[in-house]
């Protein structure tokens, strides 16, 4: 067993002042039977806590550290323009640089806006359609997590899964009535659902490929549908592209899936591990929000120079590597087929599932393709796997419910320890 002897003195500190000791809910290590890890420091892909235990780090801050942490180019970067101010609240030419890179990469995204977090950008995303269209519903897939924001905490994965509250207490009957959810995945149940309710409905948002009930790519046919649909009733379509953008493709899941949506959500990376997120999108829908259009949406701290420097040099960096994503990718896989050989040995009925960089286990016999799949998957496996990799120095998300994260900084080497460690955890699985 690992040493988590201060991590747990912290975490009893930390539970006097913060819910669950936490600033957010899945840190609280649910339902895993040992404390969080209390973090000290972490460099590339290695992540060292309070009672200097170092793990192989794949949860990545939930996905921003792509290059791995304190890569120093982008610690260089932030240091210079830190000792410029940390903010102006006022315009500066990186702003324009990193929205015309963004739309180099992403080139749906005419026109975007700066916020502080993904769920400011999906909830700002919707104010935009809504404003475009003057419809009042919104259309968005079960166990799909697109931030906070009060309309789209139904049905939600994520941490909001993982606690079994995936339609939160405090959101208003008002707001979920204008909540319309379906399956991932159904098409038909989408099309039904269109077709009934298609020209009351502002927006369908959807994760293009779902990371917030573990990884879940989209069937054929399933983007292609929502593309069609919502071009048939003028419904705006929004891609949440915060966790796989940058890393299904470096152009995202739009690029993969060749569906060109109305508007994309980014976050996570585009802030290289500070915070920042963005929507954007067509121009004329775009040409709705203040102070251009009607549409009121505003930061004090958006398009901060830290954020969007740590952003700029951490977009730079992936694209100064050829085949950047492709390289990570690989890497995933190689993990992913060791762990895969591992579970079969020990008679583990595993599904893994990976796109691009993002990547995760299912305890379960049968494919997973939506939220209901998601959860029949073995739980007490599951934990048990999370537990030995844990004490075997490997950092994995405490969820079941959650995506995994690849990043640059992996080496072979890493890569070959984990799986060595799979073997182990795996067994330990096969005890359950
Ligand atoms: N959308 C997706 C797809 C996400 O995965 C997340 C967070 N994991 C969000 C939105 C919300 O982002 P944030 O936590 O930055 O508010």
């Amino acid at each position: 067993m690992i040493d988590l002897t201060k991590s747990k003195a912290a975490f009893e500190e930390a539970k006097k002042y913060m819910p669950g000791g936490v600033n957010s809910p899945v840190r609280s290590y649910p339902h895993m039977g040992c404390p969080p890890p209390f973090i000290q420091e972490a460099h590339g892909s290695h992540i060292t806590d309070i009672d200097g235990n170092t793990y192989i780090d794949y949860v990545g801050s939930w996905g921003p550290m792509v290059l791995g942490h304190a890569h120093p180019a982008v610690i260089k970067a932030i240091q210079k323009a830190a000792e410029r101010s940390t903010s102006y609240g006022a315009p500066t030419v990186m702003e324009t640089e990193i929205a015309e890179l963004i739309h180099q990469v992403y080139p749906s995204i005419e026109k975007m806006r700066m916020v502080n977090s993904g769920t400011e950008a999906t909830m700002s995303a919707l104010r935009a359609a809504r404003g475009y269209t003057g419809r009042d519903k919104i259309l968005k897939f079960e166990g799909c997590y697109h931030g906070h924001g009060d309309s789209l905490l139904v049905k939600a994965g994520s941490g909001a899964a993982t606690f079994g509250s995936p339609d939160s207490a405090g959101v208003t009957k008002g707001t979920a009535k204008d909540t319309l959810v379906v399956p991932y995945n159904d098409i038909p149940a989408f099309t039904k659902m269109m077709d009934e309710k298609g020209d009351e409905i502002a927006a369908v948002i959807v994760e293009p490929v779902a990371g917030n009930m573990c990884c879940v790519p989209p069937v054929e046919g399933f983007l292609e549908a929502l593309r069609k649909e919502t071009e048939k009733h003028g419904t705006v379509l929004i891609f949440d592209e915060v966790m796989c953008g940058f890393r299904t493709t470096f152009h995202g899941a739009q690029a993969r899936y060749h569906i060109h949506p109305d508007m994309t959500c980014l976050g996570k990376i585009i802030g290289g591990g500070l915070p920042a997120a963005a929507y954007g999108g067509r121009r004329e829908i775009m040409n709705c929000i203040a102070p251009d259009g009607s549409v009121y949406q505003a930061g004090t701290l958006s398009g901060n120079p830290l954020a969007v420097t740590a952003g700029i040099e951490t977009l730079k960096q992936m694209m100064a590597i050829p085949d950047f994503d492709k390289i990570l990718e690989k890497k995933t896989k190689d993990l992913l087929t060791g762990w895969k050989q591992a579970a079969d040995k020990a008679g583990v009925p595993l599904v893994c599932h990976q796109s691009g960089s993002m990547f995760g286990i299912f305890f379960s016999e049968k494919d997973v393709l939506n939220y209901h799949d998601a959860c029949s998957a073995n739980a007490a496996q599951f934990k048990a796997w999370f537990l030995s990799m844990l004490n075997q120095h490997i950092y994995l998300a405490p969820s079941p419910f959650e995506t995994l994260f690849m990043s640059y900084a992996h080496s072979d080497e890493d890569i070959e320890k984990t799986i060595q460690a799979a073997d182990k955890a795996m067994e330990e699985a096969a005890k359950v």
